[in-house]
């Protein structure tokens, strides 16, 4: 897989070469590749932003220096083109395991107030959001996106069931787990889970997931 992020802060992206994503780079398994926009500004200062037409508190990213970007970086409009963005449509698992599936993807990151809407009806093909909050950037929102797809992508994760068996999988939450030691402070193991009855301890990480799905998120259940 192939990610372009388009963003004013590339150096933020750092944080991806850490754990399991940082593996995956030096393996190979994906390529991220960081556009400064700054760079591809015209303007004599370097200027990317500018006031709002209309009125109104704060800064709007100006087209040409996105535009321009966009098309040096996919000239052919090969990627699928995500721009983060708290308007867009909430991110959720069913949408990550899809995007997993695609070879380029290209993420915009907006700052200040957002982008100008025209870069958005002419070079956008998808507004995804990470929640009903407001981020200062979509550096952060763009990171939390190549997280939770590559986490999908073949040989990133150790093992292969990790995304089968969490949370979400099957719109529940997933069930508690324990390791070693067997005894912390007075608290132990719940019984079941060194029992090695496998048929036991699949039905108590069932009914453990119903409920703390019930408790915590009633909407998912609804859902299912
Ligand atoms: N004025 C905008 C918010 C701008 S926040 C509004 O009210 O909708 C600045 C940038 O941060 C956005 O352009 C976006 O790229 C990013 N961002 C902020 N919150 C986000 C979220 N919840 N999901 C995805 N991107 C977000």
């Amino acid at each position: 897989m192939k990610i372009e992020v388009l963003t004013l802060f590339p150096e933020m992206f750092a944080a991806l070469d850490s754990s399991l994503m940082g593996k995956a780079k030096e393996n190979g398994i994906y390529e991220l590749n960081c556009h400064n926009i700054r760079d591809y500004s015209t303007d004599k200062h370097k200027k990317c932003d500018d006031t709002p037409f209309g009125g109104g508190a704060g800064m709007v990213m100006t087209p040409q220096p996105i535009h321009d970007c966009i098309s040096s970086v996919d000239p052919e409009h090969k990627s699928l083109r995500i721009f983060m963005s708290p308007r867009g449509k909430r991110l959720e698992q069913k949408i990550v395991r899809e995007l997993s599936e695609q070879n380029n993807i290209l993420i915009l990151c907006g700052h200040y107030e957002g982008v100008d809407q025209r870069i958005i009806d002419m070079d956008i093909d998808m507004e995804l959001s990470i929640g009903d909050y407001v981020l200062s950037g979509g550096e952060l929102p763009a990171m939390v996106l190549i997280d939770s797809i590559l986490r999908y992508v073949p040989n990133v994760l150790g093992n292969s069931q990790s995304t089968a068996d969490e949370s979400f999988s099957d719109s529940l939450l997933e069930y508690p787990q324990y390791t070693r030691p067997q005894d912390f402070n007075g608290l132990t193991v719940p019984e079941v889970l060194i029992s090695g009855n496998h048929k036991n301890i699949e039905r108590w990480r069932k009914e453990q997931s119903l409920m703390i799905t019930k408790t915590n998120r009633p909407d998912l259940l609804e859902k299912k």
